[in-house]
């Protein structure tokens, strides 16, 4: 059972003052309506291909691909799928590193008309198994080195496996040209869930494809241009970075890790020049910020820096801004059950606004935005409430998922027959049609910008023989500086190191908190409930 499938309790204009219904439904804060063109993106990158097969599509150290050698080889690894039996819709698991065989994979599943699933071969196996039987994965493309995860992974079940590389020798077939609807799904992303398992936001090509747009809209981007891919494969942000230039005849450029890591080394990659756009965490935007503060470079053809995430503090825009008045920061906001953003703050200065956070823009390209209180009616202009969106943006919901699905998804009171999905974030309109981010009703955070349902860690450690009780809190102010601190109660024989080896076993190593305590007890508020505002206190004090 899919959003789509739900009924709406109520109906549109019962809900709507004429007032209201002027605001709220005003082209101000809704995001202008802008058809999407008649072609999807297979086409529309196959087009470049073929208009311009020399220009150079992806970068990745010193390997240079161009447009005519990635659509070379997806088209080989598409037509391996096909040759498998791969059907409309069915799911693939790319199972690879960061690099331009991944690339021509992920764009090889949405020729082959599949959903792509991106996994990531250092998680741990049982993660990635548990993914794959959720979404009923049956095929998946992998490379030499990160298939033994993929093996362990399957070895319950039956899964075609290709791997990329071997296909490239196959004779030589032109684009698979399999049709694809735009409400056909496009991808599936995994995150954490609080109930214990992952969650898997199921999105559509359409909603995709909308949301390349505006980053082609917001960023500028044009033919020649280059944008850093440095998110994790797990990311949605991922895919545009990957995709969004090959729109326009653009190029990618896969950053390795470790050269992220040594943010020295990525600051050089910049001042090197031919890199126009890149999208960041805040956290990673205060530690460069902090190296060029104090050996301030020119940052060669940079245009454009999009931080996303998380909430972006007013110190770093005018840490930002001090430095590099000439280029553009783009507040970009959204979630991966919307398709990845919906609203941009575009800005070139310090707004005039004196908000500690940065508001988030405006709503993004046919994207409906509502703030609503919790029987899901507008609130008042400037009154708190939960940020909510429709329109093409909205994905299916998490696959395989009905119950969790109905949680968040439902149907747009307003514009009947439109998905609805609510964020679990609560704003604030301003006056002038932008949204203040006012935090998140639920236990969701982010660490450097990983998304972690906190019940989900928890979940876990409860699950480790001995453990009684178990609390996850965040300790650390700066985005940088911030950890995740576990307390536990249990016999003394329970030793920190034994707990993180257990986590580590079944999490992703960015939710294996930094820290683990034990305690007698676990403190409790007046209403017994767990005092997390206390822990954190105590998380301070070690
Ligand atoms: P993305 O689509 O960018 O990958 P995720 O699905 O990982 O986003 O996380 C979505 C959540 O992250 C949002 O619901 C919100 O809580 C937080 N978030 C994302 N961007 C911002 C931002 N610019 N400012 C504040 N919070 C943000």
């Amino acid at each position: 059972l899919l959003a789509e499938d739900l009924d709406a309790d109520h109906t549109a204009q019962s809900l709507l003052s004429d007032e209201e219904s002027a605001f709220q439904l005003g082209p101000q804060l809704n995001g202008p309506d802008r058809p999407l063109p008649a072609e999807l993106f297979v086409e529309l990158f196959e087009a470049h291909a073929q208009r311009r097969p020399e220009a150079i599509a992806a970068t990745h150290n010193d390997t240079r691909w161009t447009y005519r050698d990635l659509d070379d080889k997806a088209n080989h690894i598409a037509h391996a799928l096909l040759d498998r039996g791969l059907r409309d819709e069915d799911v693939v698991a790319v199972v690879m590193e960061r690099n331009l065989d991944w690339l021509a994979a992920a764009l090889a599943v949405f020729k082959a008309g599949g959903v792509y699933l991106p996994v990531r071969p250092d998680f741990p196996p049982g993660r990635i198994a548990t993914q794959l039987r959720r979404s009923d994965c049956r095929f998946a493309v992998t490379e030499p080195g990160s298939d033994a995860v993929l093996h362990a992974a399957t070895a319950d079940r039956d899964c075609s496996i290709v791997v990329a590389q071997e296909t490239y020798g196959d004779d030589r077939r032109g684009n698979p040209g399999v049709p694809i609807r735009p409400e056909q799904p496009a991808y599936i992303y995994f995150t954490s869930g609080s109930t214990g398992e992952p969650k898997g936001a199921m999105c559509e090509h359409a909603g995709m494809l909308n949301h390349l747009f505006m980053k082609v809209d917001d960023m500028a981007l044009g033919a020649g241009d280059v944008v850093t891919q440095t998110a994790s494969q797990c990311f949605d942000i991922s895919l545009w970075q990957l995709m969004a230039p090959l729109l326009v005849g653009g190029g990618t450029h896969i950053v390795d890790t470790d050269a992220q890591l040594d943010v020295t080394r990525f600051i050089d990659l910049l001042a090197a020049g031919g890199v126009q756009v890149i999208q960041i965490v805040p956290a990673y935007l205060d530690v460069m910020l902090s190296h060029l503060e104090r050996d301030r470079r020119a940052l060669g053809d940079l245009r454009s820096v999009s931080v996303t995430g998380e909430a972006l503090k007013l110190g770093l825009v005018q840490r930002w801004f001090a430095l590099y008045p000439g280029i553009a920061l783009v507040n970009a906001y959204g979630a991966t059950e919307v398709s990845d953003d919906t609203m941009h703050a575009v800005l070139d200065r310090v707004p005039d606004r004196d908000l500690a956070i940065v508001s988030v823009g405006r709503s993004l390209r046919n994207v409906n935005t509502y703030i609503l209180d919790e029987q899901q009616r507008l609130v008042p202009l400037g009154a708190p409430g939960e940020i909510a969106f429709s329109g093409v943006c909205v994905g299916r919901g998490y696959v395989n998922d009905p119950e969790r699905t109905r949680q968040a998804f439902t149907t747009d009171a307003y514009r009947p027959g439109t998905r609805l999905y609510r964020t679990g974030d609560f704003g604030r309109w301003l006056p002038e049609g932008t949204i203040e981010f006012l935090g998140r009703r639920d236990e969701q955070v982010k660490i450097r910008g990983f998304r972690i349902e906190i019940g989900e860690i928890e979940n876990r450690l409860l699950q480790m023989p001995g453990v009684r009780e178990a609390a996850v809190v965040i300790d650390g102010q700066s985005d940088q500086t911030k950890n995740l601190v576990a307390f536990f109660t249990g016999p003394d024989a329970l030793q920190p190191a034994d707990l993180r080896d257990f986590l580590a076993a079944a999490l992703p190593e960015y939710m294996v908190p930094a820290y683990f305590h034990r305690l007698d007890a676990l403190p409790l508020t007046e209403n017994g409930k767990t005092n997390k505002k206390h822990l954190v206190g105590l998380a301070g004090t070690y």
